[in-house]
Parts: C-alpha cells; structure tokens; sequence
C-alpha cells in the first residue's frame, strides 16, 4: 500500500510534472499559434494595405489620366472656341477681348489704335466657281499675307466668310493706319496661286481708330463694318476711313425704315408721270410713274434713297402694288377723259420682281381697273431678271402671256449676259441715263449708246434713251437709230393733271421746255 502510496505519490508528481509540462507545452503552443496567427494577420493586414496602396495608386494613375485627358480637351476646346479652324487667326470672341485690353491699355498710354476691317471682293466667284476647297485654301494664304503686313503686337482676325479684322495698336495719327490698309490692298492684290490656279482677289478695308470714332468696343466693330461697306460701294479694292456722316446715314436709314413701316405711310405717297416721246413724231406715246414720298418732318425724300430702304424692309411688295393699282387707275382716268392712247410704264423693283408674284398681281389688277393689258409696261432691272434667270424667264413669260410690255430698265449698268436678251419675251430697252447724258461729251458713252441701239435692233427690240437734257442729246440719240426718249429735254416728271394738259394740247406742240 505504502509502496504502491510511494508509486502513486511518485507517479502524482509525474503525473503533476508531466501535467504541468503539458500546460506549458499547451500554452507554448497556443502562444505560438496566437504568435502565428498574429503574424499571418499582420501579413494579412499587409497585403491587404498594399492592395489598397496599389489600388489608390491605379485610381491616382487613371485620375491624373482622365484630369489630362480632361485638360486636354478643355484647352482645344477653349482653343476652338477662341480660334477659326480653317486659318487658326483668333476668332471674333478673342480679337474683341483684345482689343478691349489693348484699349485700355493705349487709354493709359494716350496713343491710338486702329481696327481695320478686310473683306475679300469676288470671294463669292472663286468659291462659286472653283469650289470650296480652293476657296479654303485662298482664305488660309490670306491669312498669312495680312500677318506678313503686321508688325508684333498687331493682331489679325477672321471675323467669318471672307472678313478679316486687324487691329493696329500703339499709333501716332491716321497715316500709319492707312499705309497699313494699302500694304494690305497690295499684297492681296497680287496673283495667289492654289493648285497651280492663278486667282486674282481685291480687298475692300474699312477703318475706325480709337479713341478718335469712338470708345467702345461694338462701336469700333460698327464703324469699321460702316467703312468696309463704305470702300465696298465706292469701287471696291480701297481703304476707306469711318466718319459721322456714316454714322449719321444709318440713324437716318433706321428713321426711314420704321417710318416706311408706319400704317401712314401710303397717305405721304403720290405719283407723277414722266413723258416718253417718239422721235419721229414728237408725240407722248407714254409716261412712266415715278413715286414721291414727302414725310412730314424730313420732306421729300428721293426714291434712290427710299425704295431700296423698302426691298429690304419687304414693304416694297405693298408699295409696288400701290403704285401699280394707282398707275392703272390713272391710266383708265386719262382713257375715260378721251385723251389719245398713252402707255403707262411702271417700275418693279427687284425684290418686288422675285417676291411679289407679280403675274397674279398685275392679272388682279387688271380686271380691277379695266385698263387693256396692251397699254401697261413694266420696268425692270437687269439685277431683276439675272437674280435667278430661271424664275425670272418664267414670271416674265407669264407677264407677256398677259400681253403686258416688258422692259429693261437702266440697260447698260448691270451684268448683262447678251445671251438672256434672245431667250426673254422683252420689247425694250432704256438705255441708262449716265450714257446718255455723256454721249456728247465722252467717246466711251458715245460708242455704249450706239453699241446698246445696234444691239437691239439685231434682237428687234425698241429703245428708249433716258435722260435726255439737250437738244444736242437728242440728236444724236436720235441719229443713233434711238426711237424713243425720256428727260428733262422733253419733259420733268409732273402731275397727272398736268400730262392731261399737254395732251390736250395740239400735236405739233414743242414738246421741249
Ligand atoms: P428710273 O426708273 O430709271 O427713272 C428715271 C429717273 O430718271 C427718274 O428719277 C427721273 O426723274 C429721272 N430723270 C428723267 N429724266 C431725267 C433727266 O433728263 N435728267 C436727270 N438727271 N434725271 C432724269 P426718280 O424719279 O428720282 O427715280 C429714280 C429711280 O427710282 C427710278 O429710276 C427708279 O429706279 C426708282 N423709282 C422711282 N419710282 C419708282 C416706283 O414707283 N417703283 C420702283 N420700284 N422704283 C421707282
Ligand atoms: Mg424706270
Ligand atoms: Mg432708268
């Protein structure tokens, strides 16, 4: 018992030992699994921290991509917003906002500024004829013309189409603003060549200086496009310098188009009737109406000023009905009073030709009136007629159809194509009265006058010479093989009253006053 008490007493502290060996052994071990465990998760925690390291930077690396990319299109973008594509000159929008900076900037400096604006002639015929693309590249080597004519600080433009804008800074007076606009006129006045073409351009310039014209930023535009067209009118291919009176003439263009539109407008109208004479006879075969308008405040104004005011306000297809029903009536009236047979020739103006429906008009008109198609003749443009010719043969075919004259008014002033005379149903021609006022005086009005008889007696048409002032005039009109004339020689616009009266009269009557 006391043996096996020993054995047991020694196999309990074994069994204690190895007991607490295997606590230790145990807590060892699970200190080293706590060890592992925390190592792994460390690593774990590692690894997962580098992946989220190398996903921040692949977010960063496609961020400051896109930001690029994003850069990148916003600076083409404002590139394209400031910049014209075809020739890369600033835009309109970045020549105005340098412009405004280089003003202030010579305000501080007390010097002068000139803006110049350039536009092409006859663009329209090369890209009409030759096709864009050679218009494109002619618009590029423009471009570089007009730089090579600037000095630094300078800056060109493309405003649109074929206009171009310089601006000239850190000027004395006008002088160094117009020689800039004659280098210009020179160099795009030499031949440019596209594709082994050789084109020939003119350039028409306006210019406006600051402070001088004006001190605003629209208002230098303004004045500059006022100038341009200014250059334009007056011949093409010269500079022309802004000046109030321009500026004066679009207040009053602004005036007399709001009064055209005014209801009123037709009360403050009347016509008169100038005579038109055989120059066999010496008789009135005819008068044509020309219209006056007298405006309360500003008086008469001329119908030169007035009716191309109203073909752009489009109340010429109202006033051009008026006039015709007026003529009509007044015809029928000196018909009614047993006066001789007299044609009434009256003016439709372009716009009125190509918008007005003209054959429905004058068919209304017409039947309204009473007045035999045989006694009306209109006047029309070649400007009219060569607009679209394809239109204006068929409208004219209509008209004659109708048995209404048809002639051409101011032969000789617009781009005739001898070949539309032949295939239009047209009875006259009027020579313009500028020849015709020269044929004593100039050989060049002298052979234009002839030329323009031969060549409708060939196309069996008449002429009528206007403005006819001299007896000298006359004669030779009349030599020329003219059978018809119009002018002061023979009679001044007048009432209608007053044609009655003349007819009245016996017909051996000196029709020249
Ligand atoms: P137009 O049709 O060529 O008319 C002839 C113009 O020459 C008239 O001017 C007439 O007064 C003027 N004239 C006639 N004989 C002489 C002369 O010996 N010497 C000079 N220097 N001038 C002479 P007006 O009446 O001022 O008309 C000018 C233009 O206005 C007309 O030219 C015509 O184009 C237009 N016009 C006039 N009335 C009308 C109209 O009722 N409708 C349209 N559409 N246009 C009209
Ligand atoms: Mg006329
Ligand atoms: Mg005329």
């Amino acid at each position: 018992m006391r043996g096996s008490r020993q054995q047991l007493g020694r196999d309990g502290s074994a069994l204690t030992r190895y007991s607490l060996r295997m606590g230790q052994l145990v807590d060892r071990q699970m200190a080293s699994a706590a060890l592992i465990a925390a190592r792994q998760e460390a690593e774990r925690e590692a690894a997962e921290a580098r992946q989220a390291k190398l996903e921040i930077e692949i977010a960063n690396n496609a961020l400051r991509e896109e930001m690029e990319v994003r850069l990148g299109t916003q600076s083409r973008l404002a590139y394209l917003a400031s910049h014209d594509p075809l020739t890369a000159l600033p835009n309109r929008s970045l020549f105005s906002g340098r412009l405004s900076a280089e003003m202030e900037a010579s305000r501080a400096q007390g010097s002068r500024l000139a803006l110049l604006y350039i536009d092409l002639d006859n663009f329209k015929d090369v890209n009409d004829t030759l096709g864009h693309a050679v218009g494109d590249s002619l618009l590029q080597q423009v471009s570089v013309r007009i730089a090579n004519e600037l000095r630094s600080g300078d800056t060109v433009a493309r405003l649109g189409g074929d206009e171009f804008a310089v601006l000239q800074v850190g000027l004395s007076g006008s002088n160094q603003a117009s020689a800039l606009g004659e280098r210009v006129i020179g160099a795009l006045g030499q031949p440019f060549d596209i594709d082994g073409r050789t084109i020939f351009i003119g350039a028409s310039i306006g210019v406006t200086l600051f402070p001088d014209d004006a001190d605003a930023v629209d208002l230098l535009h303004r004045n500059a496009d006022l100038a341009m067209y200014r250059a334009k009118s007056e011949g093409r291919n010269c500079c022309h310098f802004y000046n109030e009176a321009m500026n004066q003439e679009v207040h009053r263009r602004a005036f007399l188009e709001q009064a055209l539109r005014e209801p009123s407008v037709m009360s403050q109208m009347h016509l008169l009737f100038q005579p038109q004479i055989d120059m066999k006879t010496c008789q009135i075969t005819g008068v044509e109406a020309l219209l006056r308008w007298h405006h309360p405040e500003q008086g008469s104004i001329p119908p030169e000023e007035f009716i191309p005011l109203a073909e752009r306000t489009g109340m010429i297809i109202d006033i051009g009905a008026w006039v015709l029903r007026e003529s009509c009536k007044q015809a029928m009236r000196w018909r009614d009073a047993g006066l001789p047979p007299l044609i009434i020739a009256v003016n439709v103006a372009t716009a009125q030709f190509r918008f007005g429906n003209m054959p429905r008009l004058v068919a209304t008109v017409l039947a309204e009136t009473g007045l035999p198609a045989s006694m009306l003749e209109l006047e029309i443009t070649e400007t009219g007629i060569m607009h679209d010719m394809h239109v204006a043969a068929e409208t004219l075919v209509n008209l004659h159809k109708q048995g209404v004259a048809l002639a051409i008014d101011d032969f000789g002033t617009g781009y005739s194509s001898l070949s539309y005379l032949r295939k239009l149903p047209v009875d006259r021609l009027k020579i313009d009265r500028s020849f015709v006022n020269d044929v004593t005086t100039s050989e060049d009005a002298a052979v234009i006058a002839t030329t323009i008889v031969e060549l409708a007696h060939a196309l069996r048409l008449e002429v009528v010479a206007e403005g006819v002032e001299t007896a000298e005039q006359a004669k030779f009109v009349r030599d020329s093989g003219c059978a018809f004339a119009q002018g002061h020689f023979y009679g001044r616009p007048t009432t209608a009253d007053k044609i009655a009266a003349l007819l009245n009269r016996a017909p051996d009557l000196e029709l020249a006053q």
